[in-house]
């Protein structure tokens, strides 16, 4: 007779306490890692993605000169009516780029179109549509303000204001205010250099037809697709076989090269021995374990002058210890301020199975509820080698390190996995 033995090998050191809880190993993180040396000036355009080298300060007024933010008349706020109309007299017009240059005297208007620069002597801007022009004559009516539908002079940036002080990544919102400020040339942090590869004896590439116990392999294809929007130099190294001196020779290849070089697999227990031995001669290794689900095993350290991750095999804790470790450290790399990934808290509609001990990114779907609230869902099972709970996700649900299981309708934290500007 058989006796059904119920065994979740992954579950026997759930509180191993040499494991690292997941803020201290962001401390050590933010302590070791320092941006590379090598700066370059690259033009404006070029930049986006790039992170800023020197604080940048305004040369300019943004806006330079006062300006309408209406089509209409620009007149005097002394002549608006305080009850009934008034009639003014037009005197000329102004359009962006092509400004009036007499002065708009008392009991006169000026016909303005947006971002046209204020004609001397005026000071408020009454739309079109609450005007009523009838030859040289304009009708307005009262329940105006004075100065309305004007943009001040540097309301945007003023002259001399630092406007991003170095370690700003570069999105689409930075470029455009570099723009703003007519710069040609910016100081960047050259581009990081990283190389990367998989290990393991069953994992074969693509176009290849799988023997028994071979798996297609996944985890280069991730860390091409994030390491390609983090805008770094890329060297895929393909998949290196579980045997020392392979493997020795490959992060000897990469530490040659890269600033840093990114692993998958391998350093879980058992396996872990000899890449943690082959490294110990090579470099260093500062820490072996966090105390996180997925990812538990993550490897931190350096070969030679290369920095080092050593990610978990499964393809989900590759994606977690990715996101919660290895781009923000190599966003310092870069040169940026290293920032917490956003979070903020939502009720779960679901009860979230969870264990004291470790901090949990379990997968969920942010969604809007018909009275409006925003809610999250779980993805369902969480297990590390289920890459589409990923990807039918939006979020990463944390779970702290001493919570126990989530009741639905309690609180959680979220992270987002997109940015709204792609920084
Ligand atoms: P390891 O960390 O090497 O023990 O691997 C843990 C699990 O992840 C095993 O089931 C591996 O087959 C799987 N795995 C390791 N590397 C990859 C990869 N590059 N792509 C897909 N699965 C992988
Ligand atoms: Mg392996």
């Amino acid at each position: 007779m058989n006796k059904q033995i119920s065994f979740d090998p992954s579950c026997q050191d759930d509180s191993d306490p040499t494991s690292l809880p997941v803020d201290a190993a962001w401390e050590r993180i933010q302590t070791d890692i320092q941006p590379v040396a090598g700066v370059e000036r690259l033009n404006v355009r070029q930049s986006l993605g790039r992170v800023l080298a020197e604080d940048i300060r305004s040369t300019v007024d943004v806006p330079a000169h006062d300006n309408s933010a209406m089509d209409g008349y620009a007149l005097r706020a002394a002549d608006l009516p305080a009850s009934g109309t008034a009639a003014l007299r037009l005197v000329g017009t102004a359009l962006a780029g092509r400004p009036f240059h007499g002065t708009v005297a008392a009991g006169e208007c000026v016909r303005i179109m947006t971002g046209a620069p204020m004609p001397p002597g005026s000071d408020t801007v009454v739309i079109q549509e609450q005007a009523e022009a009838d030859g040289n004559s304009v009708r307005i009516g009262a329940d105006h303000k004075p100065g309305q539908n004007v943009r001040r002079a540097g309301e945007d940036l003023q002259l001399g204001q630092t406007v991003f002080s170095a370690g700003t990544r570069v999105g689409p919102a930075e470029l455009g205010m570099l723009g703003s400020l007519g710069l040609v040339e910016i100081g960047v942090y050259r581009r990081l250099r990283v190389a990367y590869f998989s290990t393991g004896d069953e994992l074969q590439s693509a176009g290849t037809q799988l023997e028994a116990g071979q798996i297609y392999d996944s985890n280069r294809y991730t860390l091409h697709a994030v390491l390609q929007r983090l805008g770094v130099d890329v060297t895929d190294m393909g998949v290196v076989p579980d045997e020392p001196a392979a493997m020795e020779t490959a992060f000897r290849d990469a530490a040659g090269f890269a600033d840093a070089v990114i692993t998958s697999g391998g350093v879980s227990v058992g396996e872990a021995d000899f890449v943690k031995d082959i490294l110990e001669q090579l470099g260093e290794v500062s820490f072996w374990k966090i105390a996180m689900r997925p990812g538990r095993p993550l490897a931190f350290g350096r070969i030679g002058s290369a920095r080092f991750f050593g990610l978990p095999g499964n393809p989900v804790s590759v994606v977690a210890t990715w996101y919660q470790f290895v781009q923000p450290a190599l966003r310092r790399m870069m040169g940026q301020k290293l920032e917490r990934p956003l979070s903020f808290r939502v009720r779960t509609l679901d009860r979230l199975r969870k264990r004291p001990g470790r901090t949990e990114f379990q997968r969920g779907i942010l969604k809007r509820q018909p009275d409006g609230e925003l809610v999250v869902r779980t993805t369902g099972s969480q297990g590390s080698g289920i890459l589409n709970s990923v990807s039918r996700a939006n979020c990463f649900i944390v779970v702290p390190h001493d919570s126990g299981a989530i009741a639905a309708g309690e609180y959680v934290d979220v992270q987002p996995f997109e940015g709204v500007m792609g920084n």
